[in-house]
């Protein structure tokens, strides 16, 4: 049963989030916003110009700008520490913002450590989706 919509941060419902950093990991991209970009790119004071080409790539298909992954086995986002925490929490994406709350993958319960204590399950074998 989808949790019902509500702003963030935690608690929603009955879900909280567990800190296991697999939304942040794994296939699938962070597509950012104009209003994403400035916010990140003075967060740490730099220029838009200089924040895209370090962290950034575009993305033709739709023409918008994603976050690049370390790189890692995992493809965990540039920003995601080791400890699971986001370095650019104070401006977080407007994605990563609306995970899991406002939207989801369908596939969920499969890495979202939260979700699945939520659903009374046992924590997943895998750390990524
Ligand atoms: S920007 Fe932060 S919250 Fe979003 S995927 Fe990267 S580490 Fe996770
Ligand atoms: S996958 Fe779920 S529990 Fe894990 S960090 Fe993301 S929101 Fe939190």
């Amino acid at each position: 049963m989808p949790a019902p919509l509500a702003d963030w941060p935690y608690p929603v419902g009955s879900f909280v989030c567990h800190q296991c950093g697999n939304c942040c990991r794994g296939d699938g991209f962070v597509e950012l916003t104009e209003a994403d970009i400035s916010a990140m790119a003075r967060s740490f004071g730099m220029k838009e110009p200089e924040f895209l080409e370090r962290y950034c790539q575009y993305h033709k298909p739709s023409r918008r700008w994603h976050l690049i992954d370390q790189g890692d086995e995992l493809q965990s986002c540039i920003f995601l520490t080791e400890d699971n925490r986001c370095r650019v929490h104070t401006a977080k994406p407007e994605q990563c913002e609306g995970f899991p709350t406002r939207w989801r993958s369908a596939n969920i319960a499969d890495y979202c450590e939260g979700w699945r204590a939520m659903e009374g399950k046992p924590p997943a074998k895998r750390k990524t989706i």
